[in-house]
């Protein structure tokens, strides 16, 4: 028997076209289902620039370590010895800034003393988003060019 494409329309049809050798789609559903597929790739990147905005700078970097962290595995496998040099290099650049990010409050602390620490993380936030009170609290675009 010859197998045809799997692809299921509204109706509850299937496509019945002949795929390639070893392919469940049609050329065309094929296409169909990688554009979605894309789609939802982007989808998700654009949830994530959201999410990380309007999280603290601490966060972001941890965030960013966990991600390096998971991929230096196939890297260390698949890539070209420069390549993974470069994402090493890349790797020690984020906990560097993490060490630093964590560091701000300390520091801060011991510079200011006797600052309270609602003050002192309204400070830090300011230093790592140039607001006061994270992105949230910020003004819409159009208030602020008024
Ligand atoms: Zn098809």
């Amino acid at each position: 028997m010859v197998p045809t494409c799997s692809f299921v329309y509204a109706s509850g049809k299937t496509c019945g076209r002949i795929p390639r050798r070893g392919e469940s789609l049609c050329p065309d559903h094929r296409r169909l289902a990688a554009g979605s597929s894309q789609e939802a790739f982007e989808e998700e990147m654009n949830r994530e620039v959201h999410r990380l905005a309007v999280l603290p700078l601490d966060e972001v970097l941890l965030d960013a370590e966990e991600n390096l962290g998971i991929v230096q595995m196939w890297l260390e496998k698949k890539a070209p010895p420069r390549l993974h040099a470069r994402f090493i290099k890349a790797t020690i650049a984020i906990v560097t800034a993490l060490d630093c990010v964590i560091d701000q409050r300390q520091i801060l602390a011991q510079l200011l003393p006797g600052v309270p620490p609602d003050r002192l993380e309204a400070l830090i936030r300011l230093l790592w988003r140039g607001l006061p009170q994270g992105p949230s609290a910020a003004p819409p675009a159009a208030a602020r060019e008024a």
